[in-house]
């Protein structure tokens, strides 16, 4: 391919306002937030920056006219490498093309274009008294495009879910140009069984069917009060335990996070005033609705914990939940400080298991950082038995580099071996799909043959999934 060729033609296709061919300024699309592109970045042969539909369709029809790859983007946040161009070809930068089409209160709905930030997005929906629940840690930086392709979720996806559940339609410029809509050409509606349930097809399919150029989002009513309870334990199996109970006693918390004794130590290290205490493991529950209801399952999460906790502390002072919350808001930042010449990877950071296997998971995972001399500080959304590990080490060290490779490929392996997921949201990206067969079976030719018929020439986000 002559890339110089390929790069003239964009600029006379798109104009150089919406063309990036510098080698400074495609270096920045080099990466995401992997491990994987932070040590092989990967530059695209240009990258273009769309501002409509009409854009990303023309692009598209040169595209698949010529053979060329395309690699949609949002903000790069992503830990699998999946906005990167890691077999050559074109990134689609969406980050600007980023309006609110329309705020439709009467409807419970919101119209935008891929690139909105996500926090951008609720603080607008705010206004009305709504908002659109996911709420992924990257929150401030990533796009809602990049959290329907990726099926994004967050701490709150214990009582919201995930970002499947709001997304009510799509428009998406497929690879050959065409464009098609998704949950009805002109429905506005909440409820819709009408066809095959492409939408749900579209949301995490991670960039590898089509572009996606708007999104119609449910949105829920904004709840008015929160609180938030802690509870220590000091044994390790007495934390999944009660968050059992909890829900066997009808409580749905909107969130219920674990540290675990290397995050306790990570957090109390990197910031000693906020002397969380020595315990094998903390439970942080965050309960939100209406003030009678919140204070309700307040009082009945406080005398469930009781049960198997050490101490448990209940606060709806918002000056002291947010010293209650302080210490799970920095333990990835903490992760990364447990030792003065080491950064945290994100890789295997991620696995998903049944609630019941939280445990035995964690006591796996510490077995495995032993046997591969590599560091790693567990936390995790509990309520859905996602489990964050951060393996902190010096990737400047190849031998470190190699531990780190080996210990998050064993964690994959348990996560399967323990009927888990290896991702409870991040996505699979170039990071994860070795294990596609070891976790899907023969599905996984089922979906190849529904990528083959979106994307004939496999000029898609090629590389990843499977
Ligand atoms: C600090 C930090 C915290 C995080 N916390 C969470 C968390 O709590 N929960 C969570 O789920 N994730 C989390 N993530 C991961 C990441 O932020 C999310 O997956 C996010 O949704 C990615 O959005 P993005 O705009 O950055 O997408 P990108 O990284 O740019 O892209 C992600 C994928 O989506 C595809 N894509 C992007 N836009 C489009 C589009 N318009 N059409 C088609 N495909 C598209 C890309 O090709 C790529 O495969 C975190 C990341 C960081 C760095």
């Amino acid at each position: 391919m002559d890339v110089q060729a390929v790069k003239n033609h964009l600029l006379s296709l798109l104009g150089k306002e919406k063309v990036l061919t510098e080698k400074l300024d495609l270096m920045y699309y080099s990466y995401d937030s992997s491990f994987l592109t932070k040590m092989n970045p990967e530059s695209p042969w240009a990258v273009v920056l769309p501002e409509s539909t009409a854009d990303v369709q023309q692009l598209m029809k040169y595209a698949y006219e010529h053979h060329i790859n395309v690699v949609p983007r949002g903000a790069g946040t992503g830990e699998t490498g999946g906005s990167v161009a890691l077999n050559g070809g074109i990134v689609l930068d969406l980050s600007n093309f980023n309006e609110i089409v329309e705020i439709d209160q009467k409807n419970m709905q919101v119209i935008v274009r891929p690139g909105i930030v996500h926090a951008e997005l609720n603080k607008e929906l705010a206004k009305f008294n709504l908002f659109f629940p996911p709420d992924p840690g990257s929150s401030q930086m990533c796009t809602v495009g990049g959290m329907v392709a990726n099926n994004a979720s967050g701490l709150r996806a214990v009582k919201y879910g995930c970002t499947e559940q709001y997304v009510l339609g799509l428009e998406v410029v497929l690879p050959n140009g065409e464009i098609i809509y998704t949950g009805g050409i002109k429905a506005r509606t909440i409820k819709n069984v009408s066809g095959l349930n492409l939408t749900k097809l579209m949301v995490g399919s991670e960039g590898v069917l089509g572009v996606i150029t708007q999104i119609r989002l449910r949105c829920w009513p904004k709840p008015k009060a929160r609180g938030i309870a802690m509870a220590v334990f000091d044994q390790l199996d007495d934390a999944p335990a009660t968050v059992l109970e909890v829900y066997q006693a009808g409580i749905m918390p909107s969130g219920i996070e674990i540290l675990d004794s290397s995050a306790i130590k990570a957090v109390n290290q990197y910031k000693p005033e906020i002397a969380l205490p020595d315990a094998e493991a903390i439970l942080l529950f965050e309960v939100d609705g209406n003030p009678p209801s919140v204070e309700y399952e307040g009082n009945v999460i406080k005398e469930v914990c009781g049960r198997r906790a050490r101490n448990v502390e209940w606060a709806v002072d918002p000056e002291r939940m947010s010293q209650l919350w302080e210490g799970r808001s920095v333990t990835a930042t903490a992760a990364a400080r447990i030792r003065p010449d080491g950064t945290r990877v994100f890789a295997g950071e991620d696995i998903s298991v049944p609630l019941a296997k939280v445990a035995d998971t964690l006591r796996a995972i510490r077995k495995l950082s032993e046997k591969h001399g590599v560091q790693v500080v567990n936390y995790g959304h509990i309520g859905d038995g996602n489990v964050h590990t951060a393996p902190v080490i010096n990737p400047e060290i190849p031998e470190e580099v190699e531990r780190a490779n080996r210990l998050v490929h064993d964690i994959h392996l348990l996560a399967i071996e323990l009927n888990g997921s290896t991702t409870g949201e991040h996505g699979v990206g170039a990071v994860r799909r070795q294990y596609a067969e070891i976790e899907h079976g023969n599905a996984v030719d089922y979906m190849k043959k529904v990528k083959q018929a979106f994307d004939d020439k496999g000029i898609m986000n090629p590389g990843k999934l499977f």
